[in-house]
């Protein structure tokens, strides 16, 4: 059981996902760059944190969606914008606000 919160400010929804209870307590692992890009040379539109392991990954709008390619060849389905003033998270599985 768990009661909702009612300072909702950033496009979040009610729903409860299932891979909600695959959330860690992280630590990005690169604070200010995609891991494979940096590693690539590629560059990069905005970051997403997984929540699961943090893992730092470019967003859908980045030529290569590093965020998205790790969300499924790690099992990892949920992000956070790690972009500033941004806090809503996003479920890779269910493409959904969570
Ligand atoms: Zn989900
Ligand atoms: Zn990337
Ligand atoms: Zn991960």
């Amino acid at each position: 059981m768990r009661s909702g919160s009612e300072t909702a400010s950033t496009p979040t929804s009610t729903v409860s996902d299932p891979h909600l209870s695959m959330i860690r307590q992280v630590y990005p692992r690169t604070p200010n760059w995609c891991e494979e890009c940096l590693r690539l040379g590629t560059e990069w539109v905005h970051l997403r944190l997984c929540l699961t392991c943090g893992h730092v990954g470019c967003c859908d709008s980045s030529p290569l969606r590093h965020a998205r390619a790790h969300a499924h060849s790690a099992g990892h389905p949920i992000v956070r914008s790690f972009e500033p003033g941004e806090s809503w998270r996003w479920c890779y599985v269910d493409e959904q606000y969570v």
